[in-house]
């Protein structure tokens, strides 16, 4: 006789359109880009809800990639095995178009539609997703080298090709990065790995670079964007893992990370002797080629983080529709509605405002758009990514015991939840970049005005950015107040952009919590009178 009969369980989450079951999202496009077509997110999305393909974020994450030093016979060889979970999640992410494609596609939204895919790609799992994105920032870098235009080619191509042999005979390929050193990791000018010329100096001539690198994810990628110091100071060399002539550039690993998360991802500490790097743009001008790579790969940041939220949410939504407690679901009960609206909220704003950056990134070409594609990078980065771990937290929670349990995606998202803030740029360091923004770039500050400007007539809105502008305008704004800016106005745009597009109920609850000073600092402390239902409702599958 059975011990047990299980019930007042809910079912797997899977087999549904991760695009199109998400209101918000193709609300949010359809503002920022009525005309971009969603057949390709759609597609995506069908894929991405799927079991099989959910499942292969598990298998890579609880398989996690090894290091090969040497072959049985003592030669170096410095591999990584992947679980082909691995290859399987990178395979799609490739076919979609998700790293290099954007730049060679001159259809209209290119940014727009793979930072949408991205999003939508990036619940299933997170780890892939970061030489997705150092491929995807590398390319506009390395194209301005005309010595280096073979690289870009295969980096563009959607197609996912793991052989580690010369670029030249590729069909396909993924480019990573290394600047973060042991003495140095925001700030690289404290770098020590050295290069010297080969033969002669300048852009696209072969340097031989000596030193380390303390972390450098992603190591089976064909090459990387890597710093180090010439006598004229930081520059930007490509370091392939394979030289034309068919030999293993010298890149030994010392050891992989023992991480918190991103666990299906590898990341390196790397050492450098006589290894063969290419110069990127001149000597002296590396911080520049690496900040053009970060402005896009901290936009995946908030990307992924906003993916991270949606995921968590969902997941919430999910088990609250079928657990029962108390003589009914828990999603009947009141103060569930409060934190799963509360929850969909943040998720939704987060997205609205990623959604509209990336259209920026379209954009770009023109001084204003590239103005604006600048601060909301910024703002994007340190808001978006900040948030993550509350809402992923707070969404675990909704599941009960069964969040704490690895079988739950939710253990997953938690321990991913704090990266985007730490690489590509701490928390800090993008606050602080906003307020480099706004002091050197004022067409940055306008572009930003311009956005939040027909959201004034909301009285709420309107004294809330009234008092960010009296910070502004304080002569002793400095360093401390850095968080305290970004955040106002990362807010600020939220809730412009909600009052733009989503329903009144949900804009009249953002605003009402974030900017009437009306919300605890827990989340589910909307106030009484919130249309809680109607707001859980849209976020629902
Ligand atoms: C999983 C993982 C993968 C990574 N992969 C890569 C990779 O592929 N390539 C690569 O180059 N790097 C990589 N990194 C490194 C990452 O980019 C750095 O860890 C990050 O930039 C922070 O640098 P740091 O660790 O040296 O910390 P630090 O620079 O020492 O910073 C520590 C803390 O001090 C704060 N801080 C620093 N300066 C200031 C200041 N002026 N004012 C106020 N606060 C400040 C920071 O915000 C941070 O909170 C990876 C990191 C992780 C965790």
């Amino acid at each position: 006789m059975a011990t047990h009969v299980v019930e007042n369980q809910p079912p797997p989450l899977e087999n549904y359109n991760v695009f199109a079951s998400d209101r918000a999202l193709n609300d949010a496009i359809a503002y920022v880009a009525p005309d971009a077509s969603t057949g390709e997110m759609a597609a995506l999305g069908e894929v991405a809800g799927r079991g099989d393909v959910i499942a292969l974020g598990f298998d890579a994450n609880e398989h996690p990639p090894a290091l090969h030093t040497h072959d049985r016979f003592g030669n170096r060889v410095d591999e990584v095995r992947f679980h082909p979970a691995w290859h399987a999640l990178l395979s799609h992410a490739t076919r979609a178009g998700l790293h290099g494609t954007p730049w060679q596609d001159a259809r209209p939204f290119a940014h727009l539609r793979r930072a949408v895919k991205f999003y939508v790609w990036g619940q299933v799992e997170s780890g892939h997703g970061c030489p997705i994105s150092m491929t995807y920032a590398a390319v506009p870098v390395l194209r301005a080298e005309r010595e280096l235009a073979e690289w870009t080619a295969p980096l563009t191509q959607p197609e996912y090709d793991p052989r580690l042999i010369p670029i030249a005979a590729k069909r396909a390929g993924l480019c990573g990065m290394g600047m973060t050193e042991k003495q140095g990791g925001s700030d690289v000018r404290a770098n020590t790995t050295r290069a010297e010329p080969a033969a002669a100096r300048g852009p696209g001539r072969e340097y031989r670079l000596r030193g380390h690198k303390w972390f450098c994810s992603a190591p089976m990628s064909d090459a990387f964007l890597v710093l180090a110091q010439t006598g004229k100071g930081l520059s930007c060399f490509l370091v392939p893992r394979v030289l034309p002539d068919g030999t293993r550039n010298a890149f030994a690993i010392a050891r992989l990370k023992d991480k918190l998360g991103n666990r299906s991802n590898a990341s390196a500490e790397v050492e450098f002797d006589s290894t063969a790097g290419w110069l990127i743009g001149g000597e002296g001008e590396g911080l520049a080629r690496i900040v053009e790579m970060v402005n896009s790969t901290r936009l995946d940041c908030a990307i992924g983080s906003a993916a991270l939220q949606r995921a968590a949410l969902v997941a919430a939504i999910h088990h609250a529709t079928y657990r029962r407690a108390f003589g009914k679901t828990l999603i009947e009960h009141p103060l569930m509605q409060n934190v799963l609206a509360d929850l969909a909220l943040e998720s939704e704003a987060a997205m609205a405002l990623c959604v509209r950056i990336a259209r920026a990134v379209d954009d770009s070409a023109g001084e204003e758009r590239a103005a604006l594609r600048r601060i909301g990078t910024a703002l994007g980065k340190y808001y978006v990514c900040k948030r993550a771990p509350v809402v992923v937290g707070e969404a675990l929670e909704c599941l009960g015991g069964n969040g704490y349990v690895e079988e739950s995606v939710m253990p997953r998202l938690y321990r991913e939840a704090p990266l985007n803030s730490i690489w590509e740029g701490s928390g800090n360091i993008n606050a602080l970049d906003v307020l480099r923004i706004l002091r050197k770039q004022p067409d940055a500050l306008a572009a930003w005005r311009d956005e939040v400007a027909p959201a004034l007539a909301e009285p709420r809105i309107a004294a809330h950015a009234q008092r960010l502008e009296s910070e502004l305008r304080d002569p002793a704004l400095g360093e401390a107040q850095a968080r305290d800016v970004a955040e106002r106005m990362a807010q600020l745009w939220q809730a412009a952009l909600l009052l733009a597009y989503a329903p009144a109920e949900v804009s009249d609850a953002f605003v009402a919590s974030r900017m009437g000073g009306e919300h605890g600092r827990t989340l589910g402390t909307l106030p009484a009178g919130t249309a809680l239902r109607t707001i859980v409702e849209r976020a629902a599958i």
